[in-house]
């Protein structure tokens, strides 16, 4: 079986720690979509927070069931290990990420790459987000594209005013 190291997760969490719980999650899960692959809660029971990789969880061979449910099963949860520990301290009010308890946890047993990130709805979801980030950006290039030849057309005493106007018309 091979694995496959994660960015370490104490480059993104705070080490003064956080103080709300859905934060920390949000930042977590921020952190690792930016590596590919996706965090869920795995136990939240104060003082104890354990997040563990989506792909993370039994291998289950469902010998019941129709042939899609199983292939989903399949490829979805393939046991990955990683698993990242936070605590609550209650004299600080706050969440922090403990080390690891066994070596495994800070790795997976997959690679982490966008097309594995795409096996999982939410890394599909998180995708999609991140295209229209970029189509959005575009947009807003094109936009300020458009204003410039505007202000050109608004500008009367611009040379190549005829030019721009059949830029715009094309
Ligand atoms: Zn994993």
């Amino acid at each position: 079986m091979n694995f496959y190291p994660a960015v370490s997760a104490s480059s993104a969490f705070p080490k003064d720690g956080m103080k709300n719980k859905d934060e920390v999650v949000n930042v977590m899960k921020a952190y690792a979509i930016e590596n590919n692959f996706v965090l869920v809660t795995a136990r939240s029971q104060v003082p104890i927070l354990h997040l563990k990789c989506a792909k993370g969880g039994a291998y289950k061979t469902r010998r019941d069931g129709d042939e899609k449910a199983k292939r989903i099963t399949q490829t979805c949860r393939v046991g990955c290990p990683y698993l990242l520990r936070f605590s609550f301290r209650k004299k600080e009010q706050k969440y922090y990420l403990l080390k690891s308890l066994h070596e495994k946890e800070k790795y997976h047993n997959h690679p982490l790459s966008p097309k594995e990130l795409s096996t999982l709805h939410e890394g599909r979801m998180a995708t999609v987000t991140k295209e229209d980030f970029i189509i959005a950006g575009q947009l807003f290039t094109e936009n300020s594209k458009t204003i410039k030849i505007q202000d050109l057309l608004n500008d009367e005493s611009a040379p190549g005013k005829m030019l721009a106007s059949h830029i715009i018309d094309d």
